[in-house]
């Protein structure tokens, strides 16, 4: 399975420009039926996502694809629970939330695209969604509790949006303090060895 590279707002040497200017950018929906070339992007992001271990979701623009593509565990982020076989992952094209029900609820989110970091992010427990599936097929299906929350989270990647866009508290790791002081300019980032991101 091929190792995708994943786009990151920063790494170890300081800010990724480039490809910030690839996350930042809000995504195409794709046609239905889907055409070879569409059909080619949403295999590359099954495979991108199988290839990772430490992964709930990922969407297109976080392998530089700018389209309305997401994939994600659908049971949860229990490791018994995951096989990598097609009923253990969601893939939604075009995904749109058009219910949301629920207080927000607030809980520390990781992402790929903002290693090392944890922010606090405030989602609803509860959301329905319309969408296509991988084949194209049109779908809706209501999402709750942390699923609800993975989905809403790769949704913003598909209009740019990202953990560190949020007002919630920031936990970074003591020894890049220096770091992520200069990122964080405006915010007072909580100094906790917070686990790898997972989004
Ligand atoms: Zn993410």
């Amino acid at each position: 399975m091929s190792k995708e590279k994943i786009l990151t707002v920063w790494n170890t040497d300081g800010i990724n420009e480039g490809e910030i200017l690839i996350l930042r950018k809000p995504c195409a929906d794709i046609v239905a039926p889907f055409d070879e070339a569409r059909k080619k992007d949403i295999k590359k992001l099954i495979d991108a996502f199988l290839a990772l271990d430490q992964a709930a979701g990922l969407a297109a623009p976080q392998i530089g694809i700018s389209k309305r593509i997401i994939i994600f565990r659908n049971k949860g982020f229990k490791e018994e629970d995951w096989s990598k076989s097609e009923s253990d992952y969601d893939v939604l094209v075009n995904p749109r939330i058009t219910q949301t029900r629920g207080e927000l609820v607030t809980m520390a989110e990781g992402c790929l695209s903002c290693p090392e970091i944890q922010v606090e992010v405030s989602r609803f427990p509860e959301i329905k969604i319309r969408a296509y599936d991988q084949s194209g097929r049109k779908i809706s299906k209501r999402y709750t509790d942390y699923l609800a929350r993975v989905v809403q989270h790769e949704v913003d990647h598909l209009e740019g949006k990202l953990i560190i866009d949020y007002d919630g508290a920031v936990y970074i790791p003591k020894q890049r303090q220096d770091f992520f002081a200069r990122i964080f300019k405006q915010k007072e980032p909580v100094i906790d060895d917070a686990v790898a991101g997972k989004l």
